[in-house]
């Protein structure tokens, strides 16, 4: 598991990253707010541990910098003693959990177990897609796409197995859900509205869809590499 710890009392970073260390867990520190944001932004974590008063830029600001780019990461914010103020603000600004200082490391390492558990469980991530299954939301590269209830499904079904390649009559079944004519090319329409919509994003590479067609076969989704 990968931790994030954005912290600039070295006392607690310490205790910190030897507890967590110690429960298998690899934790990356800095001691920073700019920092912070930087590294979560570019680097892959399971949990970010987050300080709410840093030097450079605030906990709660970074929070809200990640979150408005759609960096989903669960994040746990470490508060100060009678700081509801904070507390209420974080949550509001998509913190997923906090701690009140001073705190025990076995505490942390629990709260983090239980938002990975949750995590994964209603989030989907294959190489640059994200699915929300919970809020129904699909994200590239942290960009929303809008896709109907349909093309969620058809990509949550692909993305479920990765790199496995199904059928037309496959995918008909489980996504229309009722014995389509299997001569219909509403997967292929499907398809290409998913591909398009993607597409349409900033940034994204023109034809280069993460959905592949297998010729004679179906579709399969690719596997992270
Ligand atoms: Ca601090």
């Amino acid at each position: 598991m990968n931790i994030l710890l954005v912290e600039d009392e070295r006392r607690i970073a310490d205790f910190v990253c030897e507890g967590l260390a110690a429960r298998d867990m690899r934790v990356e520190h800095v001691d920073n707010g700019h920092a912070g944001l930087e590294r979560a932004t570019r680097g892959t974590f399971d949990v970010i541990v987050l300080d709410i008063m840093l030097p450079g830029r605030d906990g709660l600001s970074v929070l809200a910098d990640l979150r408005k780019n759609g960096n989903a990461t669960p994040v746990i914010l470490l508060t100060a003693r009678n700081e509801l103020g904070d507390r209420l603000r974080g949550l509001d600004l998509g913190a997923d959990d906090y701690l009140a200082k001073p705190f025990y490391v076995e505490e942390l390492a629990a709260r983090i177990h239980a938002l990975v558990r949750r995590d994964h469980q209603s989030a989907l991530q294959v190489g640059d897609i994200r699915l929300d299954r919970v809020r129904r939301e699909a994200l590239c590269h942290g960009q929303a796409i809008e896709l109907t209830t349909r093309e969620f499904n058809l990509l949550e079904y692909l993305m479920r197995s990765a790199g496995e390649v199904f059928t037309r009559s496959q995918i008909l079944e489980h996504v229309w859900g009722y014995d389509f004519d299997p001569s219909t090319n509403v997967v292929d329409v499907c398809v290409k509205r998913i591909r398009a919509k993607m597409e349409d994003l900033p940034g994204v590479d023109k034809g280069n869809s993460p959905i592949e067609a297998v010729r004679g076969s179906g579709y399969r989704f690719r596997a992270a590499p």
